[in-house]
């Protein structure tokens, strides 16, 4: 059984898993959704709930990757993709309070919730490219935990090259160090003299540029790739598991950026587990919160604050959900697409946000907030969080409904933002076991001006099937 997949905004004929795992964005521009959802029965979850996480994993990716991969290479790579993590339960629950989870996702080899996804990612796309006999050049551009994540999921991939663009002086030095110190030949950390708006500037460019695309086999692992988001799908499965469901709902609070994390949230709801609320918690760039309680999506710019990972003026997968709180018109979200490019922002229809508001909730912590429950957490139970599971820690908290069980999504390890942490509590968070060489290791690191020719120009010379053909 092939799952077929289609983009937002209508114009491309549908294509299988392969292609929407190594194009990411459709050719009109949109974002690709499954043609329909797939959904597990109550008897598949109950018999899923006693499976471990690698197991679990293979049966909800599985009907979204149909035969496009072999069922014995597609255990095979989830085996590898989570052998790195530091934990056997690949993403633990810990119980914070009383009816309060915390999901830990960043027992990963770079220490944030990216891992879940690119590490099967990167094993993914190498095994598509093999069969194809071919290769391809990957680009990032990354604000800082994308790009370790990517740099460490591709390392030594036989058919990808991958070169990030990182934005310099504006990542902590954990993260950098995590992109710069991997000595496999086929990484390329670029260093670009500008911001991450410049970074991503020049990616959507080289896509841009047909002869350029094609003469390097350009491909993408930015949030927006569906296949990461299907790889996060699973631990909403094994929390709301672990906690009673399928016969009890549970609820979730997400720090979010580009609304890929919790629109996987989405997606295991929309399969038959049952959620009770979603929640979206934001940091002071809350274009997503002021959406919820006005209907009104839009732009204000962007205020760099602790959590990084959350300073985004659009959060590209929201699209996706738009797309079925319209009744997956098609013409409908172009025109709503059509205004956030051209005016800044767009209006959801009166029953597209009645759609949005029952199964979403959404709040925002400002930097006072946040800082005051990294040091309150540390208080009353002795452990650091990181500024992103702190925003939404303090959401979760303010929710008036406390009908379910809340699991509250920890995606970064605050030893990656220790800045912040000392900050707030006065103690330097320690990187775990593992990572002590990180900040002693050489660094290779090329330093690039804001151009897009000089990155092509790097990238043609760099990558084997320009060298091969
Ligand atoms: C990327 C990231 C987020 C935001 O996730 P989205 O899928 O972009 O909404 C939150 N926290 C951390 C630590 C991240 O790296």
């Amino acid at each position: 059984m092939a799952m077929k997949y289609i983009s937002t905004r209508g114009d491309t004929a549908s294509v299988g898993f392969e292609d929407v795992l190594l194009r990411g964005l459709a050719g009109d521009g949109g974002l690709y959704v499954p043609e329909r959802w797939p959904t597990l029965s109550r008897d598949d979850m109950v018999r899923m709930g006693s499976l471990n996480y690698q197991d679990l994993a293979y049966e909800v990716m599985v009907p979204f990757v149909g035969d496009a991969i072999s069922r014995e290479d597609f255990r095979r790579h989830i085996g590898a993709a989570y052998a790195g993590f530091n934990h056997r339960a690949i993403t633990p629950l810990v119980q914070t309070g009383t009816n309060e989870w915390s999901l830990e996702l960043h027992h990963g080899p770079t220490l944030a919730f990216k891992d879940v996804a690119l590490q099967l990612l990167g094993r993914l796309m190498d095994q598509v490219l093999r069969k194809r006999d071919t290769y391809a050049s990957i680009v990032c551009a990354t604000s800082g935990d994308t790009g370790g994540a990517a740099v460490d999921a591709f390392a030594g991939a036989e058919r990808a090259d991958l070169f990030v663009l990182l934005p310099r002086g504006r990542v902590s030095e954990v993260q950098r160090r995590m992109m710069t110190t991997n000595r496999a030949g086929n990484i390329h950390a670029l260093e670009i003299d500008g911001n991450f708006d410049d970074c991503q500037g020049i990616v959507k460019a080289m896509f841009a540029h047909d002869d350029f695309r094609k003469a390097v086999a350009l491909s993408g692992v930015n949030s927006i790739n569906w296949a990461r988001i299907v790889a996060q799908t699973v631990y909403y499965f094994t929390a709301a598991l672990a906690l009673g469901g399928p016969d009890r709902k549970v609820s979730f609070t997400v720090p979010t950026g580009n609304f890929g994390d919790i629109f996987a949230g989405y997606v295991a709801a929309r399969m038959g587990l049952p959620i009770d609320r979603l929640v979206i918690a934001t940091n002071i760039n809350d274009i997503l919160a002021r959406t919820f309680v006005s209907g009104r999506h839009e732009r204000t710019g962007v205020e760099p604050t602790a959590s990084p990972s959350m300073d985004i003026e659009i959060s590209s997968n929201f699209e996706r959900l738009v797309f079925d709180l319209v009744d997956r018109d098609p013409a409908v979200l172009r025109g709503l697409m059509a205004g956030l490019n051209q005016s800044g922002g767009f209006t959801l229809p009166a029953p597209a946000l009645e759609a949005l508001r029952a199964q979403f909730d959404a709040g925002s912590a400002d930097e006072a907030q946040t800082a005051a429950m990294i040091r309150r957490t540390h208080e009353e139970m002795g452990v650091l969080i990181d500024p992103h599971t702190a925003v939404a820690l303090h959401v979760a908290r303010g929710q008036e409904r406390k009908t379910s069980p809340m699991v509250v999504l920890s995606t970064a390890h605050a030893a990656k933002f220790p800045d912040a942490v000392e900050a707030a509590t006065g103690i330097r968070p320690v990187l775990p076991p593992g990572h002590d060489g990180l900040l002693d290791r050489d660094e290779r690191i090329t330093p690039l001006p804001n151009d897009v020719a000089a990155v092509e120009a790097f990238i043609l010379d760099h990558s084997r099937i320009s060298r091969t053909s």
